[in-house]
């Protein structure tokens, strides 16, 4: 009778499951097809990185080729909470635009990602959307910089370097400007993103635009020698849009720029702003900061079972960023007894593992030196009797016992 009685919760909790992940899950459509970029890889990236958020269910539109009949071109824009832009290329039919202002007006989320503020240079609505664009108009023969100004002129600028450019790849640092703002609260003010593009001398009509991060372009890396604004809202009508100028994906073997996670974690909440005008999403345990850039390699943050199964293979000389983001960690958990005894457990559990390394096991000698407890006792001992690990061991329990 108890068997029937759990099978049958067990078979009301999977019912839940699946359709409350249908029903809760956002509807994100990513536009793309045609870029100056290498879009067949960046809009699965976007994709992978929005679906690891756990808040979007992602589809894709996919244009026709550049320069082939743009007329069967018409996404439904309504069906979706948020529309992910990751296309520069021709101009879409009259119809699809005109849907596109309305959904938008009408409250519509847009996320305007990297080029797409390349697209578009002659259609007053668009550039009204993305604040700021101001690139070489690609779709007018002319090589000129087309953009509107703030007084709805379209303005054709021929002086070389008056529209937006952007020097050679390199990190630099990303400043919150909008500490309040949903998207980026909670974050390090300021963080080393890696290497990108820093796009520069951006021009449009910048109405309802509100800049939430600026970053330095350095004049050694041909910048302005200007703070450039890197992360903006814009209002139009009911509609919110949110415009990352992060995130290059080109020819290069790996994308380091898509990597950085506070690329990953604004295009994630800046996708769920736009969609909802709030932002649910917990922030991450790691956080990037200003010491040096922390990338993703799978667009998602480590899990503590990960982070442990990698500290086990340390060795001097390789990356120590697994142990850093325990000990990061630990750090914060220094004022819940619970959260340290579960560390310390996981500590244990990692070095008793036959795998681990004498490196892994002093690192976590030099953890379990503050945080310890009576636990740690008779695997210390232990440690002592291996020379590679007494010194180590030696000092924890020596620190252990003082406290
Ligand atoms: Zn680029």
């Amino acid at each position: 009778m108890k068997k029937i009685f759990q099978l049958i919760v067990i078979a009301l909790l999977s019912l839940s499951v699946l359709f409350g992940c249908k029903e809760n899950k956002l509807k994100a459509l990513i536009v793309t097809g045609q870029n100056n970029h290498n879009w067949e890889e960046s809009h699965i990236i976007l994709k992978k990185i929005l679906e690891n958020s756990g808040t979007f269910n992602v589809e894709t539109s996919i244009s026709p080729a550049k320069g082939e009949d743009m007329s069967s071109f018409v996404p439904d824009f309504y069906a979706f909470d948020v529309i992910v832009l990751d296309y520069n290329g021709d101009e879409w039919p009259e119809k699809t635009k005109k849907n596109f202002e309305k959904y938008v007006k009408d409250g519509g989320g847009v996320v305007v990602y990297h080029a797409s503020d390349n697209s578009f240079p002659a259609w007053k609505e668009y550039n009204v959307m993305i604040g700021l664009g101001g690139w070489k108009g690609r779709n007018e023969k002319s090589g000129s910089y087309v953009y509107y100004n703030n007084r709805d002129e379209l303005i054709r600028d021929n002086s070389e370097g008056n529209g937006g450019e952007h020097g050679p790849q390199h990190e630099f640092v990303i400043e919150i400007r909008d500490t309040e703002h949903s998207i980026v609260k909670g974050l390090n003010k300021r963080w080393l993103h890696s290497q990108d593009e820093l796009y520069s001398k951006l021009r449009g009509p910048a109405q309802n635009m509100n800049i939430i991060a600026t970053a330095y372009a350095d004049t050694s890396y041909k910048g302005t020698g200007r703070h450039e604004p890197i992360l903006m809202t814009i209002e139009y009508g009911k509609g919110r849009v949110f415009h990352t100028v992060l995130g290059h994906v080109g020819s290069e073997k790996v994308h380091y720029a898509t990597q950085d996670a506070g690329f990953i974690i604004t295009l994630q909440r800046g996708a769920e702003w736009a969609a909802t005008g709030e932002v649910k999403q917990q922030l991450p345990e790691d956080l990037p900061n200003v010491g040096s850039a922390f990338l993703l390699p799978n667009y998602k943050f480590y899990t503590l079972d990960e982070l442990f199964a990698k500290a086990k293979s340390f060795e001097y000389g390789k990356a120590q960023k697994y142990l850093y983001l325990i000990s990061n960690r630990i750090r914060e958990a220094k004022g819940g007894s619970e959260k340290l005894k579960d560390f310390e457990n996981r500590i244990l559990k990692t070095m008793q593992s036959d795998d681990a390394t004498s490196e892994c096991k002093n690192y976590f000698c030099r953890e379990l030196s503050w945080m310890g407890s009576e636990k740690s006792l008779p695997l210390l001992n232990e440690l002592l009797k291996n020379d590679e690990t007494s010194e180590m061991a030696q000092f924890a329990l020596t620190r252990l016992q003082q406290q």
